[in-house]
């Protein structure tokens, strides 16, 4: 009998101990979430551009939002249902609408409010302008595979627009379409522009690949699967930019793809008859519908900083392994100038400073969040937080650190702070800005599609 009240009690205890602690766990989080979202967090350093719109009323609290998010903690479980905690991360994966069981959660772009400075479109990816669309980066949505589906997605409306108006080609020397930009958005609406048989031409006004090509030598790009005009389903999740740029230049051999680089647009007007006229560097050329594919990098962001004109002061970095034994000041604090500063501190003899004009990083991947404090333990490089430079000189630089002047030795510059996306050139030509809030009819959508697959899956 004793023994028997004895094995209970072990028994109880042993299954009690694991539940206990994971209880406590999930209170732990669950009040970090509540400090993030009462902090604020969500909304004054909220989404910005895409991001999760969670519906409540169908969230049932698994917690697989939360464990497939590649950024850690965009969401978060608060009263047992999901949360956005850190929108300001949100890079637009959307692996948790995709893993999402109930179709909770879908993917959405700012409300209007918030995404002022971001073209208006139409789930098309049509501007205010009748067929003038945008698609990628400059629509408000990261990332490579977001970028490929619209420019595949966006080709699909001209093509029964252009059937509409008589069928492709059938207007003489007016091409169907023009696409500007051969970054992914770009090279993808090109390929199914070939597929579709339409009469299109690309312009770039650079090397085809975007920003892709931009990337540091040996980048490790992360992808998801996704559906590539020409080629079919490209399921690699992570590989170097060389191997992609290799992957994009062997599709587009095997094509007829009609671009022309070294282009670049300058300007676009709609005739009486809805022809666009585009002139570039180079030609003038009319076409029935445009997709602007420019992605948002645009010009580099300068610092107005005396001696920033020094051929020493860069804007892109793409060979870190070029520099060695150097004296380097990189000024930013997102994840291009970190991931800059790292590349560059493991040159062997370099001396990287970081500048950053604030106190800590705040917007930048867990993952370089890691690896950058490992840097700065192991002296690889040297991060000033609340630092401004205010001169560079030949042999030097000046920065302002919380108020006092330091000057430090220097070979090289690298500024990161963004680019200036070519929003005055749209607004110039007429497209709206301030973005439609896609919440109720997207989530409403996905609900459905996913309600419909599981009814057919139990018949
Ligand atoms: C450092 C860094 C790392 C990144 N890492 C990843 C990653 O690992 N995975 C991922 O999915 N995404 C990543 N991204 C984001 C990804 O690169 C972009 O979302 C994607 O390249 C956007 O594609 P896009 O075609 O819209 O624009 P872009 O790639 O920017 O291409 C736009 C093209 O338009 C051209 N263009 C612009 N203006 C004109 C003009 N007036 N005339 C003619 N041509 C013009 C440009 O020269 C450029 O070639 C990263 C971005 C950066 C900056």
């Amino acid at each position: 009998m004793t023994d028997t009240i004895l094995t209970f009690c072990v028994s109880a205890f042993v299954l009690a101990v694991p539940l206990i602690l994971y209880l406590r766990s999930l209170k732990r989080r669950e009040a970090r979430a509540r400090e993030a979202a009462e902090k604020g967090k969500l909304y004054s350093e909220g989404p910005k551009a895409q991001h999760p719109h969670i519906d409540t009323t169908y969230c049932i609290g698994c917690q697989t939002c939360t464990t497939v998010c590649p950024e850690g903690d965009v969401l978060a479980m608060l009263g047992g249902k999901a949360v956005i905690v850190n929108g300001h991360k949100c890079i637009g994966h959307s692996l948790c609408a995709e893993a999402c069981p109930v179709g909770a959660i879908t993917m959405v772009t700012a409300s209007p409010s918030m995404g002022t400075d971001m073209p208006y479109l139409t789930p098309e990816y049509e501007t205010s302008i009748q067929n003038l669309f945008i698609v990628g980066e400059l629509g408000g949505l990261a990332l490579i595979k977001n970028a490929v589906n619209q420019g595949r997605d966006c080709i699909d409306t001209v093509t029964n627009r252009v059937s509409a108006m008589g069928g492709a080609g059938s207007a003489g020397d007016v091409y169907d379409v023009l696409i500007v930009g051969a970054g992914p958005a770009g090279i993808s609406a090109s390929l199914r522009a070939i597929e579709s048989k339409l009469h299109y031409i690309t312009v770039e006004q650079d090397e085809i690949g975007g920003t892709v090509a931009k990337y540091p030598r040996q980048k490790l790009v992360m992808t998801s699967p996704v559906q590539f005009p020409m080629y079919g389903k490209f399921t690699k999740m992570q590989l170097s930019k060389e191997e992609l740029v290799a992957f994009w230049r062997q599709v587009l051999q095997r094509v007829d793809f009609n671009v022309r680089t070294g282009e670049k647009m300058e300007r676009i007007s709609r005739g009486q008859d809805g022809t666009f006229t585009i002139v570039t560097s180079k030609h003038e050329y009319r076409a029935r519908a445009v997709v602007l594919a420019l992605g948002r990098a645009g010009t580099p962001r300068k610092l107005g900083v005396k001696g920033e004109e020094l051929p020493k002061v860069m804007y892109r970095l793409i060979e870190a392994d070029h520099y060695i034994n150097k004296r380097i000041l990189v000024v930013g604090g997102g994840d291009s100038a970190i991931e800059a500063a790292m590349g560059l501190g493991h040159q062997s003899g370099n001396h990287v400073t970081l500048s950053y004009r604030k106190e800590s990083f705040s917007r930048i991947k867990e993952r370089n969040a890691m690896r950058i404090e490992e840097c700065m333990r192991t002296g690889k490089v040297k991060v000033v937080f609340n630092s401004n430079p205010v001169e560079f000189r030949q042999e030097s630089v000046i920065l302002d650190v919380n108020g006092q002047l330091q000057e430090i030795p220097n070979d090289f510059v690298w500024i990161f702070a963004g680019g200036t996306p070519p929003n005055d050139f749209l607004k110039k030509i007429g497209v709206e800005f301030g973005m439609r809030d896609m919440t109720l009819e997207a989530s409403l959508e996905a609900r459905q599609a996913k309600l419909a697959v599981a009814q057919l899956a139990e018949a």
